[in-house]
């Protein structure tokens, strides 16, 4: 297996275009580009600007690979001269490729203006591509602006960026610059089948739709949604297994469950959380998905010509207005703002279930008033999860010990008693709740590890938006596991028993090391990264965050109803 793992390739990387044939999308720049190649008239400085995964580096490429052929077809690179198999096995010293975002400082800089004191070695330019350029410090751009000053003749230099407000005008004003168009859908769409058909690999259009969707429009991050699609499954690119790979839910789901909103019916809407949870759907996918199909009757709510902006098949569409019709837009905009503030800590939540609920059942509409029956119900139900809980092995009420895990110091235990909640009926069908003070042993405050946990934890959202931006597949298999805790220097992190083939693709080192350094490079923390079913985590840890989440959780959902409460404190 190991082999296996040395010798994959990635999808995006092997069908990484070598001509300008290939190029997905451009076609204005690719234009330009060819003709300066066949009129030999190249510049020393291109600016490409764009937003992620246009094909920036990509043009980069091919075109520095053309403008150094030995055996140039027209305008293209041959690939198979000395060249051009240099650049693509990344070994000709010609051709440079530079990532600003880790080399920004005015020393990397001062190095390259070394560099290129000296002409090429084999090629007839030496090429500089410099990515994420806008990353660079003031002192940096200033060394660059020295070169571009006075370019030595060899010498060209691709500049790539997705800010380009963040060039400075004395940088843009020296160099050609391009802007990258959004690449279309349909374009995606048609790499996607070429790349498929070559590969004699079946798929269903619609699964290839959804893909881009979640691609979100950039060309590599979908090509990497669509690998990891092919190595889950064994029969090919298919609608049902897309949306299981990757955890996303189905419009007729989001159908059902605005529509009892709408009808207020709180009943059926439970019947449709069950769903979302016994299929085993990401809980923040299917949030934002949600908002998105309420933010998409609004519009509609708004103008029905704005149907043309949606990109939805029509039978969508007329379900959508059918919803619009049944529903002010005051409404609407208060149901997403409701939803928009949950999606926020939902991902943090270990009790994703309960908060989803509470949420959705906020959601009803405004003049629906909870009876003190259904209230009553709701308490019941908490309750009944605070004791499934308990069965799980995790106690309230309970002396809860923690281990220190530094071996020179004595064992520290946090003795903590959460808030006892008991539910009273009086008389006056009130309902009371009292609670007891939460007892805290201050010891733990000194634990290393639980503060690096912290740390950690609170800033999970980021993290993970990091790796997405450094690579969305990471990112996918990621989003279904939540740090747990740390031991010995690893940071577990949990995944349910329905997302093994996340945790695979977690455990893989490649992986692995490129979590630990997003870590380390946010908090100066390092730490090994440990992957584990959540079925075999030691339960300590996370009952601790049971408790608070459960404590929150009661706060929150009777917050609103304080009037109809007395709380006992
Ligand atoms: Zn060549």
């Amino acid at each position: 297996m190991e082999g296996d793992n040395m010798s994959y390739t990635a999808l995006y990387r092997k069908w990484r275009p070598n001509i300008f044939e290939e190029i997905i999308g451009q076609k204005h720049i690719v234009d330009t580009l060819k003709n300066q190649i066949k009129n030999n008239s190249i510049a020393h400085a291109y600016l490409f600007n764009g937003t992620r995964g246009t094909g920036k580096t990509t043009i980069a490429r091919v075109f520095s690979r053309a403008i150094n052929c030995e055996n140039r077809k027209e305008y293209n690179p041959c690939n198979e001269c000395d060249i051009c198999l240099g650049s693509i096995n990344e070994t000709l010293m010609d051709i440079i490729e530079i990532d600003a975002a880790s080399n920004n400082g005015v020393d990397n800089i001062r190095e390259l203006r070394e560099n290129i004191k000296y002409p090429p070695s084999k090629a007839k330019y030496k090429v500089y591509i410099i990515d994420e350029v806008h990353m660079l410090s003031q002192g940096a751009f200033n060394a660059l602006l020295k070169i571009l000053e006075e370019p030595p003749s060899y010498v060209v230099f691709i500049l790539a960026t997705t800010e380009l407000h963040k060039i400075p005008d004395t940088i843009h004003s020296r160099c050609q610059t391009y802007s990258f168009k959004r690449v279309t859908q349909k374009d995606i769409k048609d790499r996607m089948k070429f790349i498929l058909e070559s590969m004699n690999i079946e798929y269903e259009d619609k699964a290839l739709d959804v893909v881009i969707k979640k691609g979100e429009g950039a060309v590599r991050d979908s090509l990497s949604l669509l690998d990891m699609c092919i190595s889950a499954s064994e029969n090919g690119i298919l609608y049902e297994e897309v949306m299981n790979v990757l955890g996303l839910s189905n419009e007729e789901l989001y159908y059902d469950i605005v529509n009892a909103i709408i009808k207020n019916d709180p009943l059926n809407l439970m019947k449709k959380v069950e769903l979302v949870f016994n299929e085993g759907k990401n809980i923040v996918y299917f949030l934002k998905d949600l908002i998105m199909y309420l933010r998409n009757i609004l519009l509609l709510k708004t103008s029905e010509e704005l149907k043309s902006i949606l990109d939805l098949p029509n039978e969508e569409i007329e379900r959508l207005l059918e919803l619009s019709k049944n529903i002010s837009s005051n409404n609407l905009l208060r149901i997403i703002e409701i939803l928009i503030d949950r999606d926020n800590s939902m991902k943090y939540s270990n009790n994703a279930r309960v908060s989803l609920e509470i949420t959705l059942l906020k959601a009803l509409n405004s003049n629906f008033e909870l009876s003190l029956s259904s209230l009553v119900d709701r308490v019941e139900k908490l309750e009944k999860k605070h004791k499934n809980l308990e069965s799980q092995n995790i106690s309230f009420n309970k002396e809860i010990k923690t281990n220190n895990l530094k071996s020179n110091e004595p064992d520290c235990a946090k003795e903590s008693k959460i808030e006892n909640l008991e539910i009273l009926e009086t008389e006056n069908k009130s309902i009371k709740i009292s609670k007891r003070e939460e007892v805290e042993n201050e010891a733990l405050d000194d634990n290393n590890d639980i503060d690096k946990f912290k740390i950690i934890l609170d800033n999970w959202d980021a993290t993970l938006n990091y790796i997405k931006k450094y690579k969305i597949a990471i990112h996918a298999f990621l989003i279904e596991g939540m740090p747990k805790y740390i031991e010995n220097n690893n940071l577990i992190i949990g995944f349910d028993e329905k997302f093994g083939f996340h945790l695979n693709a977690i455990e893989k080192k490649e992986n692995k090391d490129i979590i630990e350094k997003v870590i380390y490079k946010q908090h100066g923390i390092k730490i090994n990264i440990l992957p584990k079913f959540n079925n075999d985590i030691n339960g300590v840890e996370i009952n601790k965050i049971n408790e608070k989440e459960i404590k929150d959780e009661v706060k929150e959902f009777f917050k609103n109803y304080e009037d109809k409460l007395e709380i006992i404190e």
